[in-house]
């Protein structure tokens, strides 16, 4: 009886995690399948990514919560895998209660087995994963693999394989890629797709009375305050001299400031000012100079891509270093975006991702990024065969290991996560999962089944391939869920833990 009161916990959390996984399960790999997302408001929306599903979830177990939070984590760090890393979770889990209810093993021993399993297997993934070039067709298979389940992925492989190739060498940082600064991804409803070697602001210029158009343009990026004379001091003066003084004084100082900043040559404006003076705004509109508005997010890159140095001071304005360059800033009026092209500064590239409404927008963008990442991931840490072919030759290796007697125990907890990969995959193409993965487990390294003949293949002659970090990465996140989870005797029915929280800090 007391057994049955410390295994409900078990059960009920594990229950749970089964349960969520069952709702992204069957979207994993290219024959996935789509779910429909409706809201209270009855709004409706497809998706087949594992974060956009996970996060739209509502009113779900605590625990399951973690699972949510696991895969956002690895939706942050890597970009991509979310799906695997919950179906592996699942497995480890489903697994680990099997070890502790039924066989009576300990949750401790349970847990330091997926501990060394999750570090060995890791350790395998990464001595076989292949290093690439960005020149390399298998970045492609790389794109491409990583995009089969999206909507529309081919034609998000090739604009990211342009975006990559577009940027180059430009992207690399201290030794590695990193896209995150060298690629910007945006998403419109109202635009086509398309790559533009540049940067695209979702802006518009200050003033219509501004030119649409700067051909050599000399930009200046500008942070100094432009309003001379607050309102605040004008509202809280109540005599009729001084508010004239400090009239005339807003419009002298205004000239001023524009004076000095015209006088650099500077003929284009990102101002990034916490405020700025109508009487400023309107004298650059009336000496004809392109000005537009940017968020202090947007200086570090608009930086670097057109070399300009961002002014704080008016001193600064004396400074011969401060200006950037570019062939071609240009508003798109119909669009409302402002496209700056040919930087002298460090190459660029945006991507404009469209969709009819703001939900397929959303889930097309993200697909195009999960693309980057994974391009980014494999030009960094290498690639491994996909389908679930690396993971599930990874059990051999790991078997081999003969770790000793502790360690082994919990380590087939990790290895049946790793066949469950191509499992699934395989199950949700229609296939006999089980039997299929028994196929593919006879055959040699790198080798898997084709998804459309359900043939042992060579996943590498078919271009079937992963980055190693997401994989690396989602049985790591997979790794802690079950850990925790397993670990867990008892739920109990707490006071406000964020009140008791604060008490304690207190004290
Ligand atoms: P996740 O959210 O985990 O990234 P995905 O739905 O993107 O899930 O599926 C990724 C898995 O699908 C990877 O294991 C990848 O190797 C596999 N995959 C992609 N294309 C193919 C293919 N043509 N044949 C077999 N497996 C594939
Ligand atoms: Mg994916």
């Amino acid at each position: 009886m007391a057994e049955n009161v410390e295994f409900n916990a078990l059960e009920s959390n594990s229950n749970a995690v089964m349960a969520i996984a069952d709702t992204v399960r069957t979207t994993l790999g290219p024959k996935g399948l789509d779910k429909l997302l409706i809201d209270q408001a009855m709004n409706r929306h497809v998706s087949n990514d594992g974060v956009t599903i996970l996060l739209s979830l509502r009113a779900i177990h605590p625990v399951a919560r973690m699972i949510v939070q696991i895969a956002e984590r690895q939706e942050q760090l890597v970009g991509d895998g979310t799906t695997t890393a919950v179906v592996m979770a699942a497995e480890m889990i489903k697994d680990g209660k099997r070890l502790i209810k039924e066989l009576g093993v300990h949750p401790t021993k349970v847990v330091e087995g997926i501990e060394s399993g999750v570090k060995h297997a890791c350790q395998i993934l990464q001595k076989e994963a292949k290093k690439i070039a960005l020149e390399d067709i298998m970045l492609e298979q790389i794109v491409k693999t990583s995009l089969s389940s999206k909507m529309d992925g081919q034609k998000l492989s090739s604009l990211v394989i342009l975006a990559l190739r577009s940027v180059g060498q430009a992207a690399r940082y201290n030794g590695s890629f990193d896209f995150d600064k060298s690629i910007m991804v945006i998403r419109r409803t109202n635009m086509e797709d398309r790559v533009v070697v540049g940067v695209v602001l979702e802006r518009k210029r200050m003033d219509q009375e501004m030119p649409v158009e700067i051909n050599h343009a000399r930009i200046m990026i500008v942070k100094m305050d432009l309003k001379p004379v607050k309102e605040a001091w004008l509202k809280e003066n109540s005599k009729y001299q001084e508010i004239l003084n400090m009239e005339n004084d807003r419009l002298t100082k205004s000239k001023e400031i524009v004076d000095a900043m015209l006088a650099t040559g500077a003929n284009t404006f990102l101002i990034a000012s916490p405020e700025v003076d109508q009487v400023v705004e309107d004298l650059l509109a009336s000496r004809k100079v392109f000005a537009v508005r940017i968020s202090t997010d947007e200086i570090e890159y608009l930086s670097r891509y057109t070399g300009a140095k961002p002014v704080r001071m008016v001193d600064e304005l004396k400074r011969s270093d401060i200006l950037g360059k570019a062939d071609h800033v240009t508003e798109d009026e119909d669009n409302g975006v402002v496209y700056i092209e040919n930087g002298s500064g460090r190459n660029m590239v945006t991507m404009i991702i469209s969709g009819t409404t703001k939900e397929t927008s959303l889930e097309r963008w993200r697909a195009a990024i999960d693309g980057v990442n994974a391009a980014e991931a494999a030009l960094n840490e290498g690639i491994v065969a996909g389908g679930g072919a690396a993971e599930l030759h990874a059990i051999e290796k790991i078997k081999n290991l003969r770790l000793k007697g502790l360690e082994q125990v919990g380590l087939e907890v990790v290895t049946s996560a790793l066949e469950s990969i191509m499992r699934q995959i395989l199950t949700n193409a229609g296939f006999n999962g089980l039997e299929k993965v028994m196929a593919a487990k006879a055959s040699p390294d790198g080798f898997g089944i084709d998804i459309d003949s359900g043939e042992v293949a060579d996943m590498w002659k078919k271009g079937v391939l992963d980055p190693v970090l997401v994989k690396t990465m989602a049985l790591e996140a997979a790794g802690e869920i079950s850990k925790s989870v397993l670990r867990i005797d008892r739920n109990l029915a707490a006071e406000d833990l964020s009140q008791q929280a604060v008490s304690e800090t207190k004290r």
